[in-house]
């Protein structure tokens, strides 16, 4: 099925703003939903939660507030703040839509962030990331690491900064399954668990230290997300190891 939206967030991460036309408006159970040809907005997955933003109807330049975005029976649909007045944008009208930004880029460093952190306790001890989250300038994410301790933590931290330092170039590319699924980077990140009907797999590579499936936003380069430090480490089981980290400067 090719969805009728235009994701440009997904080959552009650094798009802010686009012109849009409203396809569809539903107000059946619950607030405004509105379907756009075109969104900058991502709606949420993977760890990183649903942008936020405006809509702004090109004709008498009327704006509603975009509370969050989600898929909904495969489509991208953003959910409104309803007016007092119950005006609502109608299918035809142009739109402009602007995600909010500032927010937004700060998703972006984070989840760069946790991807070098994947990428460095993978490589310097073996462990097998199995879930994260984030919010703006903080996240976890959880690993197969036994042998995890405090010790270990501060110097995962130092070579977390060290390749964030190291200006490294962070490429989306794009796969047909086939070739996907015999990428061992990709099948160790489980890429199998994608569900059947998915022909291409968009993949994210910190190059030289990390390359796994994901549809999230990422900044193009590691020197963009800064240092990020340790809050927190804890047990979840004898296998199972949370790391926290935020950004060191999260604006
Ligand atoms: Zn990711």
């Amino acid at each position: 099925m090719t969805s009728r939206v235009d994701e440009v967030f997904s080959r552009d991460s650094y798009a802010q703003a686009i012109d849009a036309r409203v396809l569809e408006v539903s107000t059946a159970d619950g607030p405004p939903m509105l379907v756009l040809d075109s969104t900058v907005l991502y709606p949420g997955g993977g760890g990183q939660p649903s942008d936020r933003g405006v809509v702004l109807r090109a004709d008498d330049g009327r704006s509603w507030t975009i509370r969050s975005a989600r898929r909904m029976g495969g489509e991208l649909v953003h959910e409104l703040e309803p007016s007092p007045d119950g005006e609502l944008p109608k299918p035809g009208d142009r739109v402009h839509v602007d995600v909010e930004w500032a927010r937004r880029f700060t998703l972006m460093r984070t989840h760069t962030a946790l991807h070098a952190l994947c990428g460095v306790v993978w490589r310097d001890h073996g462990a097998l990331v199995t879930g994260g989250n984030m919010e703006p300038g903080a996240g976890r994410m959880d690993f197969e690491f036994e042998r995890m301790s405090g010790d270990l933590v501060s110097e995962i931290e130092a070579k977390v900064n060290e390749e964030l330092r190291a200006a490294r170039e962070v490429r989306v590319n794009v796969l047909p399954r086939a070739e996907a699924f015999a990428t061992p980077d990709l099948i160790r990140t489980k890429v199998n668990l994608l569900p059947p009907g998915i022909e291409q797999i968009r993949t994210i590579e910190i190059v030289g230290l990390d390359l796994q499936a994901d549809g999230g936003t990422h900044v193009a380069n590691t020197r963009e997300v800064g240092q990020i430090r340790v809050t927190g480490y804890e047990s979840k089981g004898r296998i199972n190891k949370r790391i926290r980290i935020a950004l060191e400067d999260p604006t």
